[in-house]
């Protein structure tokens, strides 16, 4: 069970959302004021500024911003891979602020799908040892059949046995879309999923993030494309690490016009 009280200093927005979409008790990943400072040799950089943000089971999230407004520092603090500087963090029931590395290794093989550019496939295993790693990880190896299943699902039945290094980047993506498709996590994390891929694999990893959600996943991704957005059922609009918009269900019209107005909103 999620602790949903943590919740209530989330920004009049985000009291609205939950109004709307659906009992508390949905809310797989909630953020409640979080910050994420960098320090550097130079000034600190407050990447992630006081962001508060629910994501419910059966959802899809996107979130967009300029380059440099703290998208991939927020989906990096959320999964713990960055201990966030302030703030809460419940994934999963989890307090991933507070949770071990043990406790998060365990979260991230289990509830969490990663999506991400060059994120997280082992360069010396095959597409198929990769897709079944965290489930061995875990001590509970999956079926080849549901593996092989899987890299079919994403059109890469042909490529069980190649290496990362053999597969373009769309294909590396897709293997990585099988992989959070075996899993069925509870919560999808994808940066910028179809960023630099050809028409065919964005199609896929489209498509396999709907039937991620249609399973119950909440998927929260960045994008900077508008029509990938609109796929979602809300977008989340970040500029210089706040939470400053959102749209709910909009075409790519009003997506794309919400971008270009932010820098009026800042
Ligand atoms: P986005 O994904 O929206 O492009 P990032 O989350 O990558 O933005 O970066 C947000 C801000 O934090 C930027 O100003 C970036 O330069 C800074 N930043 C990101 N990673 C680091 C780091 N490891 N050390 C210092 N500053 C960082
Ligand atoms: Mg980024």
């Amino acid at each position: 069970m999620v602790e949903t009280q943590h919740c209530t200093r989330a920004g009049g927005w985000a009291r609205d959302a939950a109004g709307m979409q659906g009992r508390d008790d949905d809310v797989v990943l909630s953020l409640d004021g979080v910050t994420h400072v960098f320090e550097t040799e130079a000034a600190p950089v407050r990447a992630v500024d006081d962001v508060s943000a629910a994501f419910r089971r059966g959802t899809w999230t996107a979130i967009m911003g300029p380059s440099g407004s703290g998208k991939s520092t927020l989906l990096y603090c959320a999964a713990g891979l960055i201990r966030a500087t302030a703030g809460r963090i419940l994934l999963d029931g989890v307090d991933v602020r507070a949770a071990s590395e043990r406790r998060l290794t365990a979260l991230r093989r289990q509830r969490l799908g990663f999506v991400f550019q060059d994120f997280n496939l082992v360069p010396a295993l095959t597409a198929e040892q990769n897709v079944g790693l965290p489930a061995r990880f875990d001590g509970r190896p999956a079926a080849d059949e549901a593996v092989r299943g899987a890299l079919e699902r994403v059109g890469l039945g042909d490529k069980l046995r190649s290496r990362p290094d053999a597969l373009s980047g769309g294909q590396r993506q897709r293997v990585a879309i099988a992989r959070a498709l075996l899993a069925r996590p509870a919560v999808v994390i994808a940066d910028e999923p179809t960023g630099a891929l050809d028409s065919r694999s964005g199609e896929v990893v489209l498509r396999e993030l709907t039937t991620l959600t249609a399973e119950g996943s909440a998927v929260v991704m960045v994008t900077h494309d508008p029509v990938v957005a609109a796929h979602a059922d809300r977008t989340l609009f970040l500029i210089d690490g706040r939470l400053v918009d959102e749209v709910a269900g909009g075409s790519p019209a009003t997506i794309a016009g919400t971008l270009a107005d932010l820098d009026t909103r800042a």
